[in-house]
């Protein structure tokens, strides 16, 4: 199932980060927003969806693996576990590295006020959204999320149409993003 995370057409010709370290540090200063080829390699898949920000992540250290975070609506309780539904070493009852990744990308990709507006939390001019989340950690299956990242994948395999693939809503480049 990796196999797609690792094609290269996936993660936008960019391959993904293996130095742990680069990673983390380029996540602290990231200013401006890179281009949409990196944000595909680290979190190649968003979405507000089921009551939850919920998106798989790329790891930073190990091609072969990805998390699968998310963020529920209301409770604002989160959970992160690899794609072979293990949990995340990294989630020790604070979010783990993932899930700001994950909140990272959607307000890239939805704009804060309306992922806020989703998650039903208040965020202060910071801007801060992990950090303005009162939740705690909670079980949940990754496999529910990753099956639908698979299948968001198999539309970039259809053939090229001028017809709205509803699925892809999430694709910024649909076009059907507000
Ligand atoms: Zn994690």
């Amino acid at each position: 199932m990796i196999e797609v995370v690792r094609d290269r057409s996936v993660t936008g010709g960019m391959g993904l980060d293996v130095d742990e370290a680069g990673w983390e540090r380029r996540s602290a200063v990231r200013i401006v927003p890179p281009a949409r080829p990196r944000k595909l390699a680290k979190v190649p898949f968003v979405e507000l969806a089921d009551g939850r920000l919920q998106g798989v992540v790329s790891s930073g250290s190990d091609i072969s693996r990805v998390y699968v975070s998310s963020i529920s609506a209301g409770s604002h309780a989160y959970n992160c576990r690899t794609n072979n539904n293990r949990p995340c070493g990294g989630l020790r009852g604070l979010p783990c590295k993932h899930l700001r990744a994950l909140a990272d990308e959607a307000v890239l990709q939805y704009g804060l006020e309306r992922v806020a507006r989703y998650l039903k939390v208040d965020v202060d001019e910071s801007g801060d959204l992990v950090s303005a989340l009162g939740g705690s950690p909670e079980p949940s299956d990754a496999a529910v999320v990753f099956s639908r990242f698979l299948r968001h994948l198999s539309y970039l395999e259809l053939p090229g149409t001028t017809v709205p693939v509803p699925e892809l809503h999430w694709f910024p480049a649909a076009g059907a993003v507000r």
